[in-house]
């Protein structure tokens, strides 16, 4: 069989959100409903499922490697100059490749914890040390994490809203940081969950661009737009570093339907924005329904809520599945449930109201 690299053979393969089939087949249920994975509850826009099945007459042909037309749109659509987009195979895609341009062995990378699974996977990867502050009040505490960079961080993640917990950082606490890390540390401002924030704290983080050379944003078409199926994530900071992360992009990584879709969505951006505002009055109405029956949750500012219910979390998580509501428990943390519409809200809270967990 070979001889992996002793890296390789150490690492935990990336454990997706389980499927609804899964946890039908577990426990002889049916209609369960897939609250794992932070998607949105719609499917494609009529126009974006009309970009994608007119793009099948060109698949025999490979795809635009550079994405031209999707970067020059997205410039656009964020008002930078287009050597400062790039795009990958998810926004996921993009974190592997700034830690394969970034990141040689012993390097380190620093991270707030808990925080977004794939960032381990990644720094095993590139035999990079994992730095890990811990979360201060379910948040990003960037002080600390400040204080834990060393001239041998090449990559700081800042996960804003973070993911399990759907916190957020003010913009003003995002400035302070940049100014207090030194240059050689790559901050990679990770906004999967962007267009979801409602939090006035939290401004456009494109317009720091400009004084932080150092800074690259990354974001994503899978969640507000709708299209985790098709793996399109895109980066916004300096050319020179856009152009590092480019080198790491697999051929044709972004392939043609996809960016097609992601083009067509981007030109649908007020019926985005119109979805994303149905979710977050349900993200409310979910939030307040818990805060009243007892349970603890920060104020959610991505598509989910977080019960840090810690030693019950696996208990609940399991008890949630037997009534067909399929959630993320991190066990002895908490539970990371992502919003629905509305009928699938009221089954997760009719399945919490019926769990035998008390809240807390
Ligand atoms: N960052 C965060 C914080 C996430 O939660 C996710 C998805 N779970 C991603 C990045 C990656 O998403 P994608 O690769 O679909 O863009």
């Amino acid at each position: 069989t070979g001889r992996p690299r002793p890296a390789i053979t150490d690492l935990p393969a990336y454990k997706p959100g389980r499927s609804a089939a899964a946890a039908e087949a577990d426990h002889g249920i049916r209609d369960a409903i897939k609250l794992a994975s932070n998607e949105l509850p719609f499917g494609p826009l009529p126009t974006v499922a009309g970009a994608i099945s007119s793009g099948i007459e060109q698949i025999h042909l490979y795809a635009d490697h550079g994405a031209g037309q999707l970067r020059s749109d997205l410039a656009r659509f964020l008002d930078v100059d287009v050597a400062q987009v790039t795009v990958g195979a998810g926004s996921a895609g993009i974190l592997q490749q700034i830690c394969l341009s970034y990141c040689s062995p012993g390097d380190e990378i620093a991270m707030c914890w808990p925080s977004f699974e794939a960032y381990p996977v990644f720094a095993l990867l590139v035999e990079a040390e994992q730095i890990r502050v811990p979360l201060r009040d379910e948040t990003f505490d960037l002080s600390a994490l400040a204080a834990a960079i060393t001239p041998a961080t090449k990559v700081a993640f800042v996960t804003n809203p973070n993911n399990p917990t759907g916190t957020v950082v003010g913009t003003d606490e995002i400035v302070a940081f940049l100014d207090a890390v030194p240059s050689t540390c790559l901050v990679v401002l990770d906004e999967a969950y962007n267009e979801f924030v409602d939090d006035p704290r939290v401004t456009d983080s494109t317009r720091l661009l400009d004084d932080h050379s150092n800074l690259v944003i990354t974001r994503t078409f899978s969640k507000a737009h709708g299209l985790a199926g098709l793996r399109v994530g895109y980066a916004v900071g300096h050319p020179d570093v856009i152009s590092m992360i480019d080198r790491t992009l697999v051929p044709f990584a972004v392939n043609a339907l996809a960016q097609r879709a992601a083009v067509a969505s981007l030109a649908a951006v007020d019926e985005m924005r119109e979805r994303v505002a149905t979710v977050v009055a349900e993200r409310a109405r979910v939030r307040d329904a818990l805060r009243t029956r007892g349970w603890t949750t920060p104020d959610p500012q991505a598509n989910f809520v977080w019960l840090p219910v810690t030693d019950a979390a696996a208990e609940l998580g399991v008890a949630l599945e037997r009534q067909g509501v399929v959630t993320r428990a991190f066990p002895d943390v908490g539970v990371r449930v992502t919003i629905s519409d509305t009928a699938g809200n009221d089954r997760l809270l009719a399945a919490l109201d019926a769990s035998g967990v008390t809240p807390r």
